[in-house]
């Protein structure tokens, strides 16, 4: 179930896609961020024009890409897809953007880790809709400006504290999306289970809410491990509780949804570091995970749930980690 580094199989990513809300009104949640986004849509529309540029940040899989197709199709524009990654020159970008169509949806995302050199090509593109082109080497260089159409930039971000500032600045708007609490994950149980047919009753919809992480992908990748649990172990197409803590105990979720990394990464704080501080650098070689995964999808959810803490001096256990492991708390320890 995590969501960094993971390989998912083609059908899962299909039956991912066919889970997607495609308006804002079916989006769940971010109450703020769909009301700010609808203002920003309808008054393009009204002016007819493409929607300014729009950043999205927060931890992987609450919906930032869902978000950028619901963007193109509300504004009824066609969407292109790109990420960070696969922009590593600015070479990779000018053919990116001089090929859009007027007013069409550019979405990058992990924009943060775009190269540099394409960051710059982007400041003036974004302000401009244009691009200088270089030509030629050394002293004969000589730098051909392109127009480009006009368009929608969503960027996407799990560290928008990795973006230098004259791009941040460049977005007409910035949202931060938040985890959601176990009544907007219900929701999204509910709505999903129809699309896959599950019969599921609120009381095993509320289980898989609490045990989500406060992240929709998450509630919907548990809903199908329960759906396979219950056609293999139990009533075919309907779920019951039962079923819905059999299936996660299978998997690894705990009772309040942490999985085998998190519990390893809480482990190591309060066991191996005697409650911290200890840095991220080391806490990530100690549970033998990528550093970048630590700090942006374990971390800022045990920070949320009040298990960890942050000091200048590194990553510190709380007493709710020590509890939740069944660790008595050192009196004084840490804090
Ligand atoms: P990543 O950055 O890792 O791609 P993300 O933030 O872009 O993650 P999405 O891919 O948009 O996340 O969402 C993951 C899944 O969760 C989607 O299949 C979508 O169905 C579901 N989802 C996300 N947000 C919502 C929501 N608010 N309401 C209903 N379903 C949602």
């Amino acid at each position: 179930f995590r969501d960094s580094g993971e390989v998912v199989d083609a059908a899962e990513l299909a039956i991912e896609g066919a889970l997607r809300p495609s308006s804002l009104d079916e989006f769940v949640g971010q109450h703020k961020v769909r009301g700010q986004m609808k203002l920003l849509l309808d008054a393009a529309r009204i002016q007819d024009r493409p929607a300014d540029h729009i950043l999205l940040s927060g931890p992987p899989g609450l919906g930032k890409t869902t978000l950028a197709m619901i963007v193109a199709h509300e504004s009824g524009r066609p969407l292109r897809m790109s990420s960070g990654p696969a922009i590593q020159h600015a070479g990779d970008l000018a053919a990116l953007l001089s090929s859009l169509t007027p007013g069409e949806v550019l979405f990058i995302d992990e924009i943060h880790r775009m190269a540099r050199s394409a960051e710059e090509m982007l400041y003036l593109a974004m302000e401009d809709f244009r691009i200088d082109i270089m030509v030629g080497k050394g002293a004969g260089a000589t730098s051909i400006p392109l127009e480009l159409a006009p368009f929608t930039l969503v960027g996407a971000t799990t560290r928008s504290g990795l973006l230098p500032n004259p791009l941040r600045d460049r977005f007409g708007f910035t949202a931060h999306l938040e985890y959601y609490d176990p009544g907007e994950l219900e929701r999204v149980v509910e709505r999903s289970a129809i699309v896959l047919g599950v019969d599921i009753p609120p009381i095993a919809r509320a289980e898989i809410a609490r045990r989500s992480r406060g992240t929709p992908r998450i509630a919907n990748r548990l809903l199908r491990r329960v759906r396979d649990y219950a056609l293999v172990h139990g009533a075919g197409a309907s779920a019951a509780v039962e079923d819905v803590r059999a299936a996660l105990e299978l998997y690894d979720v705990d009772r309040i949804g942490l999985d085998r990394l998190d519990r390893a990464v809480l482990d190591a704080v309060v066991r191996r570091f005697r409650g911290g501080p200890v840095g991220l650098s080391t806490l990530a070689v100690s549970v033998g995970e990528e550093a970048d995964t630590i700090e942006s999808v374990v971390e800022p959810y045990l920070v949320r749930i009040g298990f960890l803490g942050r000091s200048p001096r590194g990553r510190i256990a709380m007493p709710e980690a020590y509890a939740h492991l069944g660790i008595a708390h050192p009196e004084g320890a840490a804090l």
